[in-house]
């Protein structure tokens, strides 16, 4: 992966979700996100802000309207500051998009609880690290879902390239599967995993590198 390829297309990624690329450049960001586990990680979270924010027009957020119920004063000053500030170096999404962006970045998920009060909230309970390979950097929270136990897997030094595969162990032992993700080295990731096993039933989970090596385990 080009790492220059790579921060391009992350600061398109927020354009992207919000369907303001022309063709050429959606399929290149497409093709990108297609490979890069990174990428697909940013854009899961990105994704669930789209529909909200393409609903934000900056053209009616003039003195007279309100912004939307809970939509923090000085982030609207700063959309408006986006919008009145002359073109900035590379800057290629309409204004939008960009000010979607800044929005997104600046205040992500209470933005999403702002404008949609009635989303289900799913609590994140963070779990300790009982084992962790020294190269790894890593943190893991639960989500108790009536399908399942779901694992957000934040961190790096996962192995570059390498499959890793995550089992959930049930109180009798049994491993179940969580599925499977791509180390990208040094750079960071967020993997959302879920398993079958329900959450009260669940003893601790375990993170194997392909030499079959547990490189993090946990208890929950
Ligand atoms: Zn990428």
């Amino acid at each position: 992966m080009n790492d220059d390829d790579h921060r391009q297309i992350r600061e398109s990624l927020g354009a992207y979700a919000l369907e303001q690329l022309g063709d050429a450049e959606r399929t290149t960001v497409q093709a990108h996100i297609d490979g890069c586990i990174v990428c697909q990680a940013e854009l899961a979270l990105i994704a669930p802000l789209a529909a909200p924010l393409r609903l934000i027009d900056p053209d009616h957020l003039g003195t007279d309207l309100q912004p939307p119920a809970g939509l923090d004063e000085a982030i609207v000053a700063r959309m408006r500051a986006e919008r009145a500030e002359p073109r900035r170096r590379l800057r290629r999404w309409v204004p939008v998009a960009a000010a979607a962006a800044v929005v997104a970045l600046a205040v992500g998920v209470v933005v999403g609880r702002a404008l949609a009060p009635d989303a289900p909230k799913r609590p994140l309970e963070a779990v300790g690290i009982d084992e962790l390979a020294s190269e790894i950097d890593a943190s893991a929270e639960v989500i108790n879902h009536t399908w399942g136990m779901e694992i957000v897997l934040t961190g790096s030094g996962f192995r570059d390239g390498e499959a890793y595969q995550v089992n959930v162990v049930d109180d009798g032992g049994e491993q179940v599967s969580a599925g499977q993700f791509l180390g990208t080295g040094d750079a960071p990731i967020v993997c959302n995993l879920n398993s079958s096993v329900r959450r009260v039933d669940a003893a601790r989970f375990e993170v194997i590198g392909t030499d079959g090596d547990v490189v993090l385990a946990t208890s929950v």
